[in-house]
């Protein structure tokens, strides 16, 4: 791999270097900011980038998307010598450099898609010094190459990314990953180890710190809460007819459809096509560069939706996942919030969506009982990891079908204890706020309406019944009613829903005309004796952690963010590299909230670097300018 124009390179030497008067967890807090552009250590990095500098071994469970290369990233740029990261895949590798690269890090990887005149090459380069960061594939670390290059050079950490793939109980397990210790060995001096994963069950944290023989890890498991996805169940129904109605209302945007089988990959994705939906398909049975294409067309942006079986994502780096459908029913949790979890990965709210039909339980039942077949493993074990694996499966199927809090019960799943136990944020805490008995409100509402008189429509009577501060009703003096603000407590677009399910009731009724006019209906005495109890099903409207979340985010140009996404794409294009690697969602909506002017305004927007800065801030700025102009 040669050295992109090598022009800015040194610049990292100031965090070792010119940064001398610095304590290392200052270089960390100036890595992050100049180098990534991230104005605030998300939860865990901070303590993990600690640990790291002060020498430690580090073991760290963290969600997908929680942000682990950071951890290891920081502390490379600040420690003197080299980082060695380990790596399952050529594809994580290659997105990881190109991200680092972009930010203005010096950085390369070995691995098996390398020419050997490339492989000599890019070890030349490190022999030199030219990287701070080198992704390596396990099986490269005891070749002779690499092993004379390793023990000579001065390596500062080693760090084991995916760390579950040491572990057979993981369900990733790559032998090459049991290279890792003895490689560690081998070197004249112990490096500082780090391990990451998302996998979070005991046994193979365990297996973890005992293969790669971690000494001593500062150990850390951060909430596995993803606060800005939606869970959501769908259940029954037309699969087919659920999902065309899902994309329908997200057109523009950007998705994963994950099937059961290759067959359905291959339905599925011709379903969507001849709907409309431009749409790819991508499983293990495609010839490679078939593959390849399907997936440089989804990560690109070119193909919004990506329908694929579990084979597509481990190494899939892109951001801007919206969403995440499952046409059918994994296997287990693990594998179902590993792969749901690909949505959002930017911080922006995403959607999980599964779609789920009894029929998925037989399917599964019948794979798990059949996995075995050809194993290596002797009977016992067997019939062992069988049971385990319909167990997961029961808690599976506990979640699709069950009408608990989906949130609280993936948390629990994984060992945690859920906040609250209703997050507010799933289909199954939406469906059980809004079956009320309103049979008192109802009476209320209609005492407001015939307090009315028949003069007014739904909107003032609902201001009315919420004691609004309005204009048109203290000039008319209605806030001199008894009625005003009788339901200040519902709060006014409550009770506009309660009036709209009234009429359909016939509890209420409205006038004919231009300016309907609100008006007790047949049923009215009936509600106001409230001797026939009422049950509607209203819009959760209490403060849940997503409304708070929502209400808190400003406004984004939609017009300008536009704008900046089609230049992040001619850029991305022109330079062969995905969107997301230029700029994240996140970034760009940042900018067009922030529309900074210059260049240090640019320096104070979400995910701006000088890296960054150096490459695009200019064409980013005369964009905002020209559109503010427009
Ligand atoms: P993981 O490996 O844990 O799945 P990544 O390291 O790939 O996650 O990070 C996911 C996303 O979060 C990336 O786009 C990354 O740039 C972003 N990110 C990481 N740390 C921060 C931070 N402190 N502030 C804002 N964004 C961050
Ligand atoms: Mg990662």
């Amino acid at each position: 791999m040669t050295l992109p124009d090598g022009r800015r390179y040194n610049k990292m030497d100031l965090f070792t270097e010119d940064g001398r008067g610095m304590t290392a967890m200052q270089a960390a807090r100036k890595a992050l900011s100049e180098v990534f552009g991230y104005g605030s250590f998300r939860p865990g990095q901070e303590e993990i980038v600690a640990a790291i500098l002060s020498g430690r071994d580090v073991m760290a469970v963290m969600p997908t998307g929680a942000g682990k290369s950071l951890c290891y990233q920081i502390p490379a740029l600040v420690l003197p010598g080299i980082t060695l990261v380990v790596s399952p895949l050529i594809s994580l590798m290659r997105d990881q450099v190109s991200a680092l690269i972009h930010n203005g890090v010096r950085a390369a990887y070995l691995n098996s898609s390398l020419t050997a005149r490339q492989h000599a090459l890019a070890l030349d380069n490190a022999r030199r010094g030219v990287y701070k960061i080198i992704y390596v594939a396990p099986e490269r670390l005891l070749t002779d190459s690499f092993l004379a290059f390793a023990q000579q050079a001065q390596i500062a950490q080693v760090v084991v990314d995916e760390a579950h793939c040491v572990s057979q109980w993981g369900q990733d397990f790559r032998p090459g990953y049991l290279d890792i210790e003895p490689f560690i060995r081998a070197l004249p001096v112990r490096p500082r180890v780090s391990a990451f994963t998302a996998t979070a069950t005991q046994t193979v944290r365990k297996d973890v710190v005992r293969l790669i023989a971690l000494e001593r890890p500062y150990e850390i498991t951060t909430g596995f809460d993803r606060p800005n996805l939606y869970f959501e169940v769908r259940r029954g129904g037309n699969r087919d007819a659920e999902l065309l109605r899902f994309l329908r209302e997200r057109r523009g945007q950007s998705g994963i459809v994950y099937c059961g089988t290759r067959k359905g990959v291959e339905e599925v994705a011709r379903m969507l096509v001849e709907n409309g939906v431009d749409a790819v398909g991508y499983h293990a049975g495609m010839g490679d560069s078939e593959r390849a294409l399907a997936q440089e067309d989804f990560v690109s942006d070119r193909a919004p939706v990506i329908v694929a079986t579990n084979a597509f994502g481990m190494g899939i780096d892109k951001s801007n996942v919206s969403f995440v459908v499952h046409y059918n029913m994994p296997k287990d949790l693990e594998s179902y919030y590993q792969e749901a979890g690909r949505a959002g990965r930017d911080g922006e709210d995403a959607v999980c969506c599964l779609l789920y039909q009894p029929s998925d339980v037989r399917l599964n039942t019948f794979l798990i009982e059949h996995a075995q077949e050809n194993s290596q493993f002797d009977e016992e074990t067997k019939q062992i990891v069988t049971e385990r694996a319909k167990e997961r499966l029961k808690q599976m199927t506990f979640y699709a079908s069950g009408s608990g809090c989906l949130r609280a019960r993936i948390l629990g799943y994984f060992g945690e204890k859920p906040e609250a136990p209703h997050c507010g944020n799933c289909s199954s805490c939406l469906a059980q706020s809004r079956e009320r008995d309103v049979t008192r409100e109802a009476g209320k509402i209609v005492s407001g309406v015939m307090a009315l008189q028949g003069k007014y429509g739904k909107g003032l009577a609902a201001k009315v019944l919420a004691g609004a501060k309005d204009e048109r009703i203290r000039a008319r003096g209605l806030d001199k009613l008894s009625v005003f603000g009788c339901l200040k407590e519902e709060g006014e677009d409550n009770i506009r829903e309660m009036i709209d399910e009234l009429i359909a009731y016939e509890v209420l009724e409205t006038t004919d005309g231009q300016y309907p006019l609100l008006k007790p209906g047949p049923r009215a005495r009936e509600a106001l004796l409230g001797d026939e109890p009422i049950r509607m099903t209203l819009h959760d409207r209490g403060e849940t952690a997503r409304e708070k979340r929502v209400s808190m985010k400003p406004v984004v140009d939609k017009g300008l963010f536009g704008r900046l996404a089609a230049l992040r794409r001619r850029i991305a294009e022109e330079q062969h590299v995905p969107p997301f690697i230029i700029f994240t969602n996140a970034t760009l909506r940042d900018m067009a909230v922030k529309r900074p002017r210059n260049r240090s305004e640019m320096l104070r927007v979400d995910g701006v670097g000088e890296g960054k800065m150096e490459r695009y801030g200019i064409a980013f700025l005369r964009e905002i300018e020209k559109y503010i102009s427009d």
